[in-house]
């Protein structure tokens, strides 16, 4: 049935964009549908019979509500947005891919164990390696570094008087100083393995090893021919940034056995890239490793690990595809793959299975932590209320007029042509002074008008018209997010990384609107348009009808790898507070609390000092107040909000007494 009748009421016209009235029959399984919570974030998010989102270990029993425990930190002054990491879902992403690699070594008969171990560089938090070591032990979880910071931050982290399994493993650019602390740290228990990444470190490390008198164990990354897929695809090949080529691989070899130190070369590594789609990647990868794994031994090095690096994927989207924000096998798959490779490579050259490594850093630390933000203000194409323009309006105004009135199912994708044409027109008139200013104006709302009453048509259709089917988007709303995309989820804005996001509440009632969301930065690029989707990411986020008296929560999630780290301070937005929550079936605990950064700590970082300002801001309002410009109260207030902000977030504080930032 198409409905031709004007629609009188914004709210009615917002929903129709979407699929038919408020529908009170929505139910949250609607929503998880619209969202597909379940594609990604099974078994940690779900939606409860409230209509909030919950967020569970991975253990039967142990959930909570998210939309409550937002409400409840804010009661403790934790103001959004706010970054929650839950150390009980990183201790269960440990145990996951434990379990599946003794699945699968059990399955293929393979004689050997697995050797996790976290790349550092994938988030580097203090509170987050500890939880990650402190849950780790149970399977002797080690760490990598890829630098010099990193490896002191390794160093400090694993202790071996508590677990003496754990593997330290030394990627990345190495000097002097980096090989000495690495292989000085030996006598204090751990074992760092010292992965050779480029030719000239070797003879460092030998001189240096003669120097210190202690005998390193060595590592080679290989450059292999198998080419990973995606954004991070060429981290391999003959022109990768990190690695040696075979030949190098092979001139490693004889100087060992020159020096009488072929002993000390016990594993081989390699790095596809992050983030790999395609199963068929990793195989092509395996087997490759495997081979040259073998051959090493073959050449008389001490073998003992093969180390398969990152890459494990995280299905972003959910759809479980080969799709970049997706992936088209499980973790049970991936280890079943690399297992059954290795050990059939060994196998054929009848040699001994190595400890498996990897590096999986993505797969491990994305889903403890949610990002939560609020929105401070909408900004709707609004539906004006257009009058009938007067007897001596402009003859363009007047047409324009009748255009609209007679806007029905037989003539919109006609008449949205000619709203085009007239608002162009009468753009025209006003740039050679034949319309006023108020009679733009009137233009401008015309053509809104005829949109709504388009909208409304469109929806009721079967099949839109090709010509309209951005239509959506010219109707579109901005949500502005308390947040900067900056800073918070750094991979959305420099290469186009799609995360979940989706409202944290309200879950039981029909998001009536789409739109984007915009951030508080003043950057034109701070802003999220893309949203993950079956198949292409759509352009609009499905949301709820936004009012200025009540919170409106949303949610970011999977953002615990790298988004943390690589945040920057554009615009001077600071670190969210950040906490951490352990759940257990008796509710919840806020186990450590990190403040983010207050306006006097981002503005030190640019070499500002806030004593400095203040005192600075103190003297212009002595002078002023001389001039008798302004009143000592006015003075008392300004200085006043001045050495308040400095030590406060850099984030807004949201009034809901007052519309702080309606547009
Ligand atoms: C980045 C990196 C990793 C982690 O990769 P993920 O895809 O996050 O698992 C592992 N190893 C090396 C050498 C890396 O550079």
């Amino acid at each position: 049935m198409v409905n031709s009748q004007p629609q009188p009421q914004n709210a009615i016209v917002q929903s129709s964009l979407i699929g038919g009235e408020n529908n009170s029959s929505w139910t949250i399984a609607d929503s998880a549908r619209l969202y597909n919570i379940e594609g990604w974030g099974d078994p940690y998010f779900g939606i409860n019979s409230q209509g909030n989102v919950t967020v569970s270990t991975g253990i039967e029993g142990n959930t909570l509500d998210l939309a409550e425990v937002v409400e409840s930190l804010k009661a403790r002054n934790l103001d959004l947005p706010l970054l929650i990491r839950f150390p009980d879902i990183l201790a269960d992403r440990m145990a996951r891919l434990q379990s599946c690699m003794a699945q699968a070594m059990d399955r293929y008969n393979y004689q050997g164990s697995y050797r996790g171990v976290f790349p550092i560089k994938c988030n580097q938090n203090r509170h987050l390696i500890e939880a990650l070591v402190k849950h780790g032990r149970a399977y002797s979880f080690g760490l990598e570094a890829g630098s010099k910071p990193e490896l002191m931050i390794a160093l400090a982290s694993l202790d071996s008087g508590i677990d003496k399994q754990a593997l330290l493993i030394c990627n990345g650019y190495k000097d002097r100083e980096y090989i000495e602390t690495a292989l000085l740290a030996t006598k204090l228990g751990p074992k760092p393995i010292l992965v050779i990444e480029q030719p000239q470190e070797l003879d460092l490390i030998l001189t240096i090893s003669q120097e210190l008198d202690i005998k390193p164990v060595l590592g080679v990354r290989a450059k292999l021919d198998s080419k990973g897929i995606g954004r991070w695809g060429n981290s391999t090949g003959d022109r990768a940034k990190f690695g040696l080529t075979i030949a190098d691989i092979v001139r490693v070899v004889r100087r060992l056995e020159a020096t009488d130190r072929l002993d000390c070369l016990q594993l081989l590594h390699f790095h596809i890239g992050s983030q790999i789609s395609a199963i068929g990647a990793i195989k092509n990868a395996i087997r490759e490793a495997s081979e040259i794994y073998v051959q090493l031994i073959k050449l008389g090095a001490n073998m003992q690990y093969l180390d398969v690096g990152g890459g494990l994927a995280v299905d972003y989207d959910g759809s479980k595809t080969n799709f970049p924000p997706s992936k088209n096998y499980n973790m049970q798959n991936y280890a079943n793959d690399i297992t059954a490779q290795i050990k059939d490579a060994c196998d054929r050259s009848n040699v001994a299975v190595p400890t498996l490594i990897s590096e999986s850093g993505r797969a491990v630390a994305s889903h403890q932590s949610i990002l939560v933000f609020d929105v401070l203000g909408t900004s709707n194409v609004s539906y004006p209320d257009v009058l009938p323009p007067s007897e001596d309006a402009p003859l363009a105004i007047r047409n324009f007029w009748q255009t609209y009135q007679a806007i029905d199912s037989t003539n919109f994708q006609e008449s949205y042509h000619d709203a085009i044409a007239f608002k162009q027109e009468a753009l025209s008139l006003f740039n050679f002074g034949y319309l006023s200013l108020t009679q733009r104006a009137e233009t401008e709302q015309l053509y809104w008008a005829c949109c709504h009453k388009i909208a409304a048509i469109i929806n009721e259709c079967d099949r839109i018209p090709d010509d309209l089917e951005n239509f959506a988007e010219i109707m579109a709303s901005t949500y502005y997010a308390n947040l900067s995309v900056f800073q918070s989820i750094p991979d959305a804005w420099a290469i186009d990384q799609l995360f979940p996001i989706m409202p944290i509440h309200r879950l039981n009632e029909q998001p009536t609107v789409k739109g984007t969301l915009a951030d508080i930065t003043c950057d034109s690029d701070g802003k999220i348009d893309r949203f993950i989707n079956a198949k292409q990411a759509k352009h609009l986020l499905e949301l709820h009808s936004w009012n200025s008296s009540q919170p409106y929560y949303l949610g970011m999630f999977l953002v615990g790898a790298y988004q943390e780290i690589m945040g920057n301070l554009h615009n001077l937005f600071g670190d969210t507070n950040v906490v951490h929550i352990e759940i257990d079936n008796n509710g919840y605990r806020v186990e450590s609390v990190v403040r983010g950064d207050t306006i006097k700590e981002v503005l030190s970082y640019v070499q500002y000092n806030g004593e400095d300002l203040l005192e600075t801001m103190r003297c212009r309002t002595e002078k002023a107040l001389q001039n008798k410009t302004i009143t000592l109260k006015e003075t008392q207030k300004l200085l006043q909000n001045y050495a308040d902000s400095l030590n406060n977030s850099t984030y807004l504080k949201v009034d809901r007494s007052s519309r702080s930032l309606k547009q």
